[in-house]
């Protein structure tokens, strides 16, 4: 194998994370043109409210299916977009289709929230407000109607550059929510420094939340922390109905997971909004 130089020393090649491999080069111009066929496409994942029982929300959730690889998952090219620069307009695509997405259900009278996914790159990027305005203003979407998800280690890699980002778009109304918590390096007293509304728990606290009395206490511990400290939480990852009550009995504000449904696409959402199997039986069992 050959050895790459770092700060740390030497370390092994890995093919698999070379941005100038073949594959790679291919499928980042695949993906500039994806976008613009019809390759690329939102999920949604529903958000439920555990108080009430209602549907709070939706997460958009990108999906590439590639015509000879077929599905990409969104791990995977995310990763390779922003290392190669093409993370810009792939989130002013997802941003204006799910904001697309967002008017129309307003105009039908579901007060529903948007969650999308931002990248670390976005957060360094200072035209980012003003594109994030202007498709609001083409779409007729209100600010107040998104929730931008951001991770621990996008904000972290360069705190101030993001702290700024973040506060421009807050101040226009959007919401902050942070995503995949308790994964990465950071504090939520650190935290509390952003303006955000939302926390997500990671799902590898809340997969083993009735077996693992660490975890527990962890998930326990942050929602505490998190209410006190003015935020709303939502526990990821929710796979059955025993691990929704236990959320429930620690105060957790929304959950979402498999348990309620996958991330499906937008027929497959609709149909399943208006079934809406989950919404009665969560109200009765968690009041
Ligand atoms: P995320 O934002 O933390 O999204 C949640 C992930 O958990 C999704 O994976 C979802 O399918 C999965 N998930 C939801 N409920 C359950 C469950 O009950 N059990 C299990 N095992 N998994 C569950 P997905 O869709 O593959 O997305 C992976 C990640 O890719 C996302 O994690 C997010 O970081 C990123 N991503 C997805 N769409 C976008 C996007 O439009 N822009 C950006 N920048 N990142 C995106
Ligand atoms: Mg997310
Ligand atoms: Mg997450
Ligand atoms: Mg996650």
């Amino acid at each position: 194998f050959m050895a790459a130089k770092s700060n740390e020393g030497y370390a092994i090649y890995e093919p698999a994370f070379d941005d100038h491999s073949p594959r790679r080069l291919t499928l980042m111009s695949e993906l500039r043109r994806a976008i613009e066929s019809s390759q690329l496409e939102l999920y949604y994942q529903a958000k439920v409210s555990l108080q009430s029982g209602q549907l709070f929300g939706a997460e958009a959730l990108l999906r590439w299916q590639h015509p000879r690889h077929g599905f990409i998952p969104p791990d995977e090219f995310i990763i390779m977009a922003e290392r190669t620069r093409m993370i810009k307009p792939l989130t002013l695509w997802v941003l204006k289709e799910a904001f697309k997405q967002s008017a129309l259900w307003h105009a039908q009278g579901k007060d529903l929230i948007i969650s999308v996914n931002l990248s670390t790159r976005d957060l360094h990027d200072p035209e980012l407000p003003d594109l994030v305005s202007g498709i609001a203003a083409s779409t007729g979407i209100r600010p107040e109607w998104v929730m931008l998800e951001i991770t621990e280690s996008s904000i972290m890699t360069d705190p101030d550059r993001a702290l700024e980002i973040i506060k421009r778009l807050n101040g226009m109304g959007y919401q902050f929510s942070i995503d995949d918590y308790g994964t990465g390096y950071s504090s939520l007293a650190y935290l509390k420094k952003m303006p955000l509304a939302e926390l997500k728990i990671d799902r590898s606290f809340v997969a083993e939340i009735l077996t693992n009395e660490n975890d527990e206490v962890i998930v326990n511990a942050t929602i505490n922390l998190a209410h006190n400290l003015g935020l709303h939480v939502t526990a990821e990852g929710v796979e059955n109905e025993a691990i929704m009550h236990k959320l429930s009995a620690h105060g957790c504000d929304l959950v979402q997971g498999y348990f309620f449904n996958q991330p499906m696409s937008l027929a497959d959402f609709e149909c399943w909004m208006q079934e809406n199997p989950w919404q009665a039986a969560v109200y009765q069992r968690s009041s």
